[in-house]
């Protein structure tokens, strides 16, 4: 066998994790990034956009079940949701497990994604011809700008916070995001890892909390993001998270009651992770 070997170029990260590749599957450049499908022994197809792996065969559930259905699940009713980034359809797959989901926007800036993650994982896009799906691939920030109506959840599965992705961290895009949300609507984005970017899930925190009544924060293991203990941080105007509204929709193969109760970090850290200065627990 050749001995191929792929490192990653995360862009925040302390260390580079190395991949064995058996099999380089494609390669190419849209407009906004560049694209690699290979195989690995152990995790299957792997995408990477610009170096960085989005997801895996193996493990792309615990991120796109976790992204999709604490937010969903503390809701009696989710009807209509925004999807920001995403363009491989592993998030709306999973809203779409929601009987009475009516409506799943999803605006990726990349409409290339979209055609690599259907011809390339099959299983993640699977959801991305339901006609429950409007598709806008634009830029997240300019689409929440002109967006005219109102949504029960808005969900940020976007790259790393870095280059045309940082648009969808800023103050501005939160506050648009809660100004479309109802009373009972959520709000929910990446924020990196806990081990590796310490303040930067501070920051957001911070900058969430500027616009937001209530924030929070829950975390999920990811074999595949950089610092494993991955953050997604959350903010609604009123909306308490932690506990599902509801029993837990089906397939699922990580989310469930359980995990929703106990996915949120602890409020003894939760207040070490806002100490100013602060850089680990
Ligand atoms: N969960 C994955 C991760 O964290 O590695 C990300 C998966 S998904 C492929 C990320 C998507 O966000 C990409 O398809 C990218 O095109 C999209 N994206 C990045 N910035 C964006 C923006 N400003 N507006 C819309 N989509 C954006």
């Amino acid at each position: 066998m050749i001995d191929l070997k792929l490192t990653e170029q995360d862009p925040h990260a302390p260390i580079r994790y190395q991949y064995a590749v058996d099999r380089v599957l494609y390669t190419g450049k849209s407009e906004y990034q560049e694209f690699a499908v290979v195989t690995n022994p152990f995790f299957g197809r792997m995408l990477l956009l610009d170096g960085v792996v989005q997801f895996t065969d193996r493990d792309e559930f615990y991120y796109h079940e976790m992204m999709a259905h604490v937010a969903l699940h503390a809701m009696p009713a989710p009807r209509r949701v925004i999807v920001i980034g995403g363009g491989d359809g592993g998030v709306i797959r999973e809203i779409l497990k929601h009987p009475t989901v009516e409506q799943a926007y999803l605006v990726d800036i990349d409409p290339e994604v979209t055609r690599v993650s259907r011809e390339f994982f099959p299983a993640v896009a699977a959801g991305l011809d339901d006609p429950r799906v409007v598709h806008a691939p634009m830029d997240g920030a300019l689409f929440m700008r002109q967006f005219e109506g109102h949504a029960d959840a808005i969900l940020v599965d976007s790259t790393d916070i870095v280059g045309f992705a940082t648009s969808l961290f800023t103050a501005d895009f939160f506050d648009r995001a809660r100004a479309i949300l109802g009373p009972d609507g959520a709000f929910v984005t990446l924020s990196e890892s806990l081990h590796f970017h310490f303040e930067m899930v501070r920051q957001v925190q911070e900058t969430l909390a500027t616009v937001f009544p209530r924030v929070d924060l829950y975390t999920a293991p990811l074999a595949t993001y950089g610092g494993n203990w991955w953050c997604f941080a959350t903010g609604t105007n009123g909306l308490d998270l932690r506990a599902p509204a509801r029993p837990p929709v089906t397939p699922t193969r990580y989310y469930c009651a359980d995990i929703h109760r106990s996915c949120f970090l602890p409020d003894f850290l939760y207040r070490r992770l806002m100490e100013p200065g602060r850089t680990g627990f």
